[in-house]
């Protein structure tokens, strides 16, 4: 007797559009999800802003933990699009993800996202303005949730199957074993057994997913990071952009090195955050929906994608490299001036006080230049100019940036069409599986699975 039908490892957005999917078509299967973070409303960052105001490094970082994974206290924009957000259309088919991803934001505007708006990038004019300043502006359809409906979701959907499938919370995974068409997941002493196991441990689980990989003998592929900071200035600036499209997918390919620069996760609005994985500090950002919660300033990254050829391999090492050295000189995240970059002089704390744009993260003024590599930096620099002629203000000496700001790239694990290894029967889904890097793609992957588990 196994112990599960299905055995899931992870409560992010993959992880729990897998369980849903499973409890409404085979209700009938044992299912167990393992979550090395919190229930929802145990999830607490202690950053309270007066006691405690930068990361002081927990031991299960509360924001990119839990019920809900990385995306429980993200911005919530969930974009319906194949043109970012991963590559999950290349294994399942550019229609099958759209219906998936459109199917997921149903769940969610049924279960707490009522009333959040739909925004669309089709017939926009700001299509055109972008090509005439050599910017390119990507399709999608975004749906911003925001910060408080999105966590309103996560609760009402774990209400909902709670009661259907065994939660194990605060339960880190410390391996999987094959033997024969059994997995066996270890968590300290305790094995269960189960005949399919999902693994969705995101970009947390990045590390653990590669000694699983090595463990079992998936081969991985790894070659890009991304680099940048968050660039924060008033909201006013980039409104015009933002009440139409609320967020801009951006791309811009540099003249001097031909790199390309994007804009990444835009919040109007919104705070800049710290953001800890496997403790090292970056920036991130989030905004709410209810008007009461918001600054006034609009947030977004602007990253330099980095792409590695052989003989080197470790691009995430690279990324961490350079968050590293910021955290050195900074204890943390480091926020600068853009007036006082083109300057070369650091920010100062006065320099930060006097600062027309009041910062919404608490960071250390310090020197970007000495972090960033000229190659980035130039990059960044040539992106606020082409960003300055759409939304005049962006290159302003006021205009602050944090950094920095890097995505990693989980390595991509071999998996055929289903989303299956070659193990049979062992799936892997979401961020941890390389394919997906946003809440639309992970959760769609994590129902694409349910569907061929339950379809037998
Ligand atoms: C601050 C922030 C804002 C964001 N904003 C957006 C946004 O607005 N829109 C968007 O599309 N994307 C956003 N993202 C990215 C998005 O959250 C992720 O793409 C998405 O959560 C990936 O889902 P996932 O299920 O693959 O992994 P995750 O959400 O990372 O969940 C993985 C879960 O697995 C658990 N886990 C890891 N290892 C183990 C183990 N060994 N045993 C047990 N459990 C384990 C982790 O604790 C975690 O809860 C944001 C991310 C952050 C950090």
């Amino acid at each position: 007797m196994l112990d599960y039908d299905v055995i899931i490892i992870g409560a992010g957005p993959g992880g729990i559009f897998s369980a849903y999917e499973l409890s409404v078509l085979r209700p009938d299967l044992k299912v167990a999800v393992f979550e090395a973070g919190k229930r929802l409303e145990d999830r607490k960052c202690p950053i309270d802003g007066k006691k405690v105001t930068s990361c002081i490094h927990c031991k299960s970082c509360a924001i990119m933990r839990g019920f809900g994974g990385a995306g429980a206290f993200s911005d919530g924009k969930y974009n319906i699009t194949n043109d970012f957000g991963g590559t999950l259309y290349e294994h399942i088919g550019k229609e099958t993800a759209l219906e998936l991803m459109k199917y997921v934001d149903d769940i969610n505007i049924t279960h707490g996202g009522e009333g959040t708006k739909l925004y669309s990038t089709s017939g926009t004019k700001f299509k055109k303005i972008c090509l005439e300043n050599k910017l390119h502006l990507l399709d999608a359809s975004v749906r911003h949730l925001g910060t408080d409906k999105n966590y309103e979701v996560l609760g009402q959907i774990f209400a909902l199957l709670k009661d259907k499938i065994d939660f194990f919370f605060d339960t880190s995974v410390d391996s999987v074993k094959v033997e024969g068409e059994t997995y066996k997941v270890i968590v300290g002493e305790k094995e269960y057994t189960c005949s399919k196991c999902i693994i969705s441990v995101g970009r947390s689980g990045s590390k653990w997913m590669q000694d699983i990989c090595n463990e079992l003998g998936l081969e991985t592929y790894s070659n890009r990071v991304d680099i940048g900071v968050r660039v924060e200035l008033p909201a006013v600036v980039f409104s015009h952009l933002t009440s139409e499209l609320y967020e801009s997918k951006i791309v811009y390919r540099t003249e001097k090195f031909e790199d390309r620069v994007r804009t990444f996760c835009m919040n109007p609005n919104g705070y800049v955050v710290n953001e800890n994985t496997n403790g090292i500090v970056t920036v991130n950002g989030h905004s709410f929906d209810s008007p009461d919660l918001q600054s006034d300033n609009t947030n977004f990254a602007l990253l330099v994608a980095k792409h590695f050829s052989e003989p080197f391999k470790d691009s995430n090492g690279y990324g961490e490299s350079i968050a590293k050295l910021s955290n050195m000189l900074g204890g943390g995240v480091i926020v600068q001036r853009f007036g006082d970059l083109m300057r070369g002089r650091r920010s100062n704390a006065t320099r930060i006080e006097e600062s027309s744009v009041r910062p919404t993260l608490k960071a250390t003024p310090g020197d970007l230049s000495l972090v960033l590599p000229k190659r980035i930096l130039d990059g960044i620099i040539e992106m606020i100019y082409a960003l300055d002629k759409i939304a005049p203000g962006t290159a302003n000496d006021d205009t602050l940036l944090y950094g920095v700001e890097v995505k990693f790239y989980n390595m991509e694990v071999a998996i055929d069409d289903n989303l299956e290894t070659k193990y049979k029967g062992l799936y892997i889904i979401g961020d941890g599986s390389g394919v997906t890097h946003s809440l639309s793609h992970a959760s769609a992957s994590g129902v694409y699975v349910a569907r061929k588990i339950a379809e037998g």
